[in-house]
């Protein structure tokens, strides 16, 4: 009968879905209309029931009549602590049968499985994971700020108490360089620093996604749900980029909801608040709002400073204070590239076998953050502006008071002003030599006109930006 079965099913899905989630099936009895079947896991009976409920319905009721009933017998997980493996019931959803609760022990399917698998968890209590962390990234060396202190005394509360605080999942989130892995991976370490016996795993949600697609291929997903349901803590890295994974996620969805039931501890990074993540699943998305979502900050100037102190501290690097000031003051867009622009520095001196000073560092740091620091030319700001409204650039430089090119001839004036350092004489005579009374009226003119015209001012924003991007 299941042979039939499975004979249906072959023929109804994709043959990758076959090979993981059928294959392994193995029918244990037919008593009267209701099949047993093996499963390996829980976890394959949730996503049976999940994904396949129809089809599996569908062909027992085919096979075994209007009355046909499918049940389970899951092998519960062998990483679980009890040590030995031993199998128990459930109904198939739509059966009106209740979970019977025991069964005669039976040995685990997977046993004895390939062991270049590097999800094979030994059956022992004690087994030894390597969490994947990097011991640099400490809570004693994450530089506590009004950017950061939410995010960081909830990272030292759960190390604490890892599973036990309400904060699970614990979510960071923030743009990129602000210390999102650092105090992810720092988090990671306290707890296996005060909780040596808790299996920790740290992953980045790239690689948990490579992992997946690996494990179809070579059919172990088994062993891979197994080895992360098997973890005390898990710190996910980056799970913006399960956007479009819908496979991925649903894997991880339950990976998620099977640790957060048994108490353990969830901590996801991401580089937007959970409320603005897209191509995220809704119920994935609603688990993450569980606990608590900190956010980080740029760090404000002194913070800056304590960063790079500390960092050169770690290093033995000794530089002048006034070097560090100035590089914290003009890198202020993230932690990243305040360090880049140390370690730049530092590779130059030491090539140049100059000491660094302050005006050594003012020089190099010209290069480091040119693209940031690069004013707009006036010349610029009118040919983007004439392109934007499609008016040609000598018509604006001309007496002519067509109506669209005095509008332009505004703009661009208005935008001068805001965005050069030009003043008002040279902005009104590079514009068809024109006096500065005619700027400081074309700028009034615009922020009258932005402040009670929703398009125009959507027309000057647009621009802007676009200078702001070249
Ligand atoms: P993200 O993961 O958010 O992109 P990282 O955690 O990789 O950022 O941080 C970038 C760099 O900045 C790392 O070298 C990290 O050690 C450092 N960093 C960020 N925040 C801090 C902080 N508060 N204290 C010390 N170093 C920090
Ligand atoms: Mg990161």
């Amino acid at each position: 009968v299941w042979n039939n079965s499975l004979q249906t099913i072959k023929a109804n899905i994709p043959n990758q879905s076959y090979r993981t989630w059928f294959e392994p099936i193995s029918a244990l009895k037919l008593e009267g209309n209701v099949l047993t079947v093996q499963v390996p896991s829980l976890f394959f009976y949730e996503w049976l029931e999940e994904h396949y409920v129809g089809l599996l319905r569908k062909t027992v009721k085919q096979q075994l009549g209007e009355d046909g009933r499918l049940e389970y017998n899951i092998v519960v997980d062998k990483s679980s602590n009890s040590g030995s493996p031993y199998t128990t019931k459930m109904p198939s959803a739509g059966n009106a049968a209740a979970p019977n609760p025991q069964s005669p022990a039976v040995p685990s399917a997977a046993a004895g499985k390939d062991i270049r698998n590097p999800f094979v968890i030994p059956g022992a209590k004690r087994m030894n994971v390597d969490p994947q962390l990097n011991s640099n990234y400490t809570l004693e060396n994450y530089v506590e700020g009004d950017c950061n202190r939410l995010a960081r005394s909830a990272g030292f509360a759960v190390a604490a108490k890892p599973g036990a605080t309400s904060f699970n999942p614990l979510m960071i989130y923030g743009a990129v360089g602000l210390g999102k892995t650092h105090l992810a991976q720092a988090i990671g370490n306290e707890i296996k620093r005060t909780h040596p016996e808790k299996l920790v795993i740290f992953v980045s949600c790239e690689k948990f996604c490579q992992q997946f697609v690996e494990s179809l291929k070579n059919n172990t997903i088994n062993d891979f749900v197994n080895f992360y349901q098997a973890m005390d803590v898990i710190i996910m890295d980056d799970v913006h980029n399960f956007a479009g994974k819908e496979k991925t996620q649903d894997i991880f969805f339950h990976i998620f909801n099977h640790l957060h039931q048994s108490g353990k501890q969830i901590i996801i990074t991401s580089d937007k608040a959970p409320k603005d993540l897209s191509g995220l699943e809704e119920r994935l998305l609603s688990r993450f709002k569980w606990g608590l979502s900190a956010d980080l900050q740029i760090p404000d100037l002194e913070t800056r400073i304590a960063i790079l102190k500390k960092k050169m501290y770690a290093d033995g690097i000794d530089l002048p204070s006034e070097v560090v000031e100035y590089v914290a003051h003009n890198i202020d867009n993230n932690v990243r590239e305040l360090e880049g622009a140390m370690v730049s520095l530092l590779a130059q001196s030491t090539l140049n076998k100059k000491d660094i000073d302050l005006p050594l560092a003012k020089s190099m740091l010209k290069n480091f953050i040119k693209n940031t620091s690069k004013e707009v030319s006036m010349d610029f700001i009118q040919k983007l502006v004439c392109e934007y409204f499609e008016v040609p650039v000598n018509l604006v430089n001309s007496p002519t008071r067509k109506r669209e090119v005095v509008q332009a001839r505004q703009i661009s004036m208005y935008l001068s002003k805001s965005m050069t350092k030009s003043s008002l004489k040279s902005i009104g005579a590079y514009h068809g030599g024109r006096d500065h009374s005619t700027v400081i009226y074309a700028c009034q003119t615009v922020d009258d006109l932005m402040g009670t015209d929703k398009k125009f001012k959507g027309y000057v924003n647009d621009i802007q930006k676009k200078l702001q991007m070249n």
